[in-house]
């Protein structure tokens, strides 16, 4: 007997339920990815996120042609595509992980109807992407919890299953045809520190952070210029790492560094479970606040200024150039930058969406449009009014300054905490900056954002 693994967020071998239970029922398996232009469609696709996923395809099919088998990649329809498949191999089963988008859901339904249709069975598995299935923590009278700490609280009490190991063996049976797999070198217009991808890079990088970094996790997370948080964000997003084996691998670990950064994947589970029970969330305001985003040319120009790096807030800059170069950025610059844009130029969010997700390597429906709901005040934050003033961020997560001298080199001459207003420069050492002033003056702009919401 054959089954069918149909990979989509969970490109591993270790801990992977599917391809588990596709083994313990077939003597054969077809691990396949689809290609799926639907996806590009859908806005998933982007450089940085497209050759990332070229590596993790490279080592997905490296890993299970040591355990005797390969991976098929498909392109096309992703529904057409296994049937296809099913249908030439002989195969009973498909095993998939769920997902938790209307994307998601959508293709589920049409697989399950058409292999149905076919004599055939689809297995959804949960627990693959997620560490607590959505849905499996509820409050009292409600699909979904919209407030982080009693989700977290909950969450932590759930049992976690055991992470699988990686099969010894995976046969596949012969003559599968397969499209060659898609190379990071062929895409354009990549990051140009971008990651490299896999989940033997993951594991790595898993190990080697606990070892080093966890310990001092809570205390330094949010140093911008010691950069020191897992940057598993990516492996994560693309299933790379098991979101499951690193909440276990912490908790053994141990300590309050290692509990810290648990309590963010329970984060990223939180959004997911919001995501799931709430997939207007992707593109509507999760708690319509109000509809008074500043349009028109001025505020083109300012979200221009923004996306590029030259607001003219040292700190701001750095972490839009950081994302440009690295199609990656540090949380606490992601904090800064989305709370700039939506609360001080009053830009909405889904322009500062878009723009994360057309760089970010991690940039994930459920993780980047709640974050930045959250930031706007649209989302879960149960103090949708604060406001993140940039240049005391900057003297609190960048208190010497490296972490602007290393992205803004116009600033790099300048010592100490004073890079983070250049502005305070008089005369021919301002005038010798090739640095922009200020967008907006921050007193000014807060007194409008409060007149916005009062009134909202
Ligand atoms: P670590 O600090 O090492 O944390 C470990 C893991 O926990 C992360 O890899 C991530 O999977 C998870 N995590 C941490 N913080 C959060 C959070 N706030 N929400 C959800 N999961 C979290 N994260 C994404 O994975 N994809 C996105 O598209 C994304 N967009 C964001 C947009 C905005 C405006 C903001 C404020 C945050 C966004 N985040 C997103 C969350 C967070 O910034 C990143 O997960 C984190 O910076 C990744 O770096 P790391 O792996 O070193 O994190």
């Amino acid at each position: 007997t054959v089954s069918v693994v149909l990979y989509t967020s969970d490109l591993r071998v270790h801990d992977h339920p599917p391809l588990r239970a596709a083994l313990e029922g077939a003597e054969e398996v077809v691990p396949v990815f689809v290609r799926d232009p639907a996806v590009d469609r859908a806005g998933f696709a982007a450089p940085n996120r497209l050759a990332f996923l070229a590596d993790c395809l490279a080592d997905l099919d490296r890993g299970l042609a040591e355990r005797g088998g390969r991976l098929v990649v498909r392109e096309g329809d992703t529904v057409s595509e296994v049937l296809d498949l099913v249908r030439r191999t002989e195969a009973d089963e498909v095993h998939m992980a769920a997902g938790v988008t209307a994307f998601a859901a959508a293709r589920e339904a049409r697989l399950r109807k058409a292999l149905e249709n076919d004599g055939r069975r689809l297995y959804v598995h949960d627990g693959v992407v997620t560490v607590v299935p959505p849905g499996d923590v509820l409050p009292q009278g409600s699909d979904h919890f919209a407030v982080f700490t009693p989700y977290h609280r909950r969450w932590a009490a759930e049992p976690i299953r055991t992470p699988l190991a990686a099969p010894r063996a995976v046969r596949v049976p012969a003559g599968v045809r397969s499209a060659p797999l898609p190379r990071r070198a062929a895409v354009a217009d990549v990051s140009p520190a971008l990651a490299v991808g896999g989940e033997s890079e993951g594991r790595a990088r898993l190990g080697a952070w606990l070892a080093a970094h966890a310990d001092a996790y809570e205390e330094r997370h949010d140093d911008l210029a010691g950069d020191v948080t897992s940057r598993l964000s990516p492996y994560l997003h693309f299933g790379a790492v098991s979101a499951t084996e690193a909440v276990h691998r912490a908790n053994r670990r141990g300590g309050a560094g290692a509990a810290a950064f648990v309590r963010q994947l329970c984060w990223r589970d939180f959004h997911h479970q919001v995501l799931a029970a709430r997939p207007s969330a992707a593109g509507a305001d999760y708690r319509p606040r109000h509809d008074r985003w500043r349009r028109g040319a001025d505020a083109e120009a300012d979200l221009a200024a923004w996306r590029e790096g030259r607001t003219g807030y040292p700190v701001v800059d750095a972490a839009m150039r950081q994302l440009a170069h690295e199609g990656w950025m540090h949380n606490r610059g992601r904090l800064l930058t989305a709370s700039f844009l939506t609360k001080t130029l009053r830009i909405d969010w889904r322009e500062g969406a878009r723009h994360f997700l057309g760089l970010l390597v991690d940039g994930d429906v459920a993780n980047n449009q709640l974050n930045w709901q959250w930031a706007a005040g649209t989302g879960t934050d149960t103090r949708p009014n604060r406001v993140l003033n940039p240049v005391r961020q900057a003297r609190r997560y960048d208190p010497d300054g490296a972490y602007v001298r290393r992205w803004v080199p116009e600033l790099a001459g300048l010592d100490g905490p004073a890079v983070h207003e250049p502005w305070r420069l008089v005369g021919l050492d301002r005038a010798s900056l090739d640095y922009p002033e200020p967008l907006v003056d921050l007193a000014e702009a807060l007194e409008r954002f409060r007149a916005d919401r009062g009134g909202a």
